[in-house]
């Protein structure tokens, strides 16, 4: 016999998305199921890096990433405790023509909505990071209120904020099914079945699959997107640095002193995967000593793999879907978790009082799709 449980919102993923959405609906006094098929931040979450910059091409990008760090900057307040935010800024290399002038246009857009940012030259470089390799760097720009923050940490705060509110979590207990007779039903994989008026698909990679159980064919796709940390070593790098060369990559320190990072595989490596490759481990510890040689001397101590999980134009789609109260937030690419604050604050919104109180339409399900995030 199943045994159906209410509540006024079922959100489906506990990644940072999940998460930020629920905290935020929670403060609106609503009552929520939490559905996770693994464990908290089993998916992207906990694979990613925890950077967080503001330097995106397009303003609601900007808007929301403006938000997001001042919400990772108050974390520590709200949580009691430390999340390991730390403004240590972002440095994006431009080795070609090219890039030096897609920084100088998204520069423009990324003053008009008040973010401190500026082009550096090579030296200016050098004087920021001394240990840098500047060989063929034509310029930089640089954001020094970008950052990091430690993505368990953040978790951690959330749940323990949901716990307090007593909100249920369905943990290790996948979705299933999901109908919508009037109100949405969902079946989990223990039989337990949820009744909800509500419902945030924020599954991540799987956000795809689960939407086309209720007929949406969502332009998702999950790549393969690997990254390593190496030991605790004294401080070397303050800001996270992307070189953006096909054969680029970016790290940073972590306050803890171990220095993680990921570079984008060309051609991609479409789907979900979480194997990691030896071709990665190879591959990227020459790009690291290319651009900080000191780094020879660093052993690596793991490496793992993720999903970043794509749209067409490198944008999320955050917004409610044909069906209606069935809300769709995944699509985050390689910046979910700096975007997870703002986009949960704005989405909770939208769902408990029906209207945005941002303009969400670069991230509207029903865009063209058109365009290219430049800063992926
Ligand atoms: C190597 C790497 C480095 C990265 N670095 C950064 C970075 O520096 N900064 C940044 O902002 N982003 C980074 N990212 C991207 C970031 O990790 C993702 O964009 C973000 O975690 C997406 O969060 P999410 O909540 O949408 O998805 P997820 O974290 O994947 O959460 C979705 C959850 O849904 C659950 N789920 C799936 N199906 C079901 C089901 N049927 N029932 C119940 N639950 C289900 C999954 O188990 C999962 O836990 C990185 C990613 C990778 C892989």
């Amino acid at each position: 016999m199943s045994n159906k449980t209410t509540c006024d919102v079922a959100i489906i993923g506990a990644g940072i998305i999940g998460l930020a959405t629920a905290y935020y609906l929670s403060k609106k006094g609503m009552k929520l199921a939490i559905i996770e098929k693994n464990y908290i931040g089993s998916g992207s979450t906990l694979r990613c890096i925890g950077g967080i910059r503001q330097q995106f091409s397009t303003p609601t990008s900007i808007r929301v990433m403006k938000e997001s760090v001042s919400l990772f900057a108050q974390m520590k307040e709200e949580f009691g405790f430390s999340v390991d935010f730390h403004q240590g800024g972002y440095l994006l290399l431009a080795h070609d023509e090219q890039f030096v002038e897609v920084f100088k246009s998204n520069i423009q857009i990324q003053r008009q909505e008040g973010v401190n940012v500026s082009l550096l030259t090579p030296e200016e470089t050098k004087d920021l990071v001394p240990e840098l390799n500047i060989a063929g760097l034509l310029a930089a720009a640089y954001c020094p209120d970008d950052g990091q923050a430690y993505p368990f940490l953040v978790l951690k705060g959330y749940k323990q904020k949901l716990d307090a509110k007593r909100q249920a979590f369905y943990l290790h207990n996948p979705v299933t099914k999901i109908e919508k007779p009037k109100n949405f039903i969902l079946t989990l994989q223990d039989g337990c079945q949820l009744e909800a008026p509500k419902v945030v698909l924020s599954a991540g990679p799987w956000t795809r699959e689960l939407a086309q159980q209720m007929g949406l064919d969502l332009p998702l796709y999950p790549e393969r997107h690997e990254a390593l940390v190496t030991e605790r070593i004294p401080k070397i790098i303050d800001p996270m640095l992307v070189d953006y060369r096909q054969d680029g990559c970016y790290f940073h320190q972590y306050l803890s002193g171990h220095i993680v990072g990921c570079y984008t595989p060309y051609p991609n490596f479409p789907g979900i995967c979480h194997e990691a490759s030896l071709e990665f481990l190879r591959e990227m510890g020459k790009r690291m000593i290319r651009l900080v040689p000191a780094l020879e001397k660093a052993t690596i101590l793991r490496q793992w793999a993720g999903c970043y999980t794509m749209t067409p134009d490198g944008s999320p789609i955050v917004d409610e879907s044909p069906i209606s109260n069935l809300y769709i937030a995944s699509g985050m690419s390689g910046h979910g978790f700096m975007f997870g604050p703002g986009i949960g604050r704005h989405l909770a919104h939208f769902i408990a009082e029906e209207k945005w109180d941002v303009d969400f339409r670069e991230f509207a399900i029903d865009r063209a799709f058109k365009g290219k995030e430049s800063l992926k």
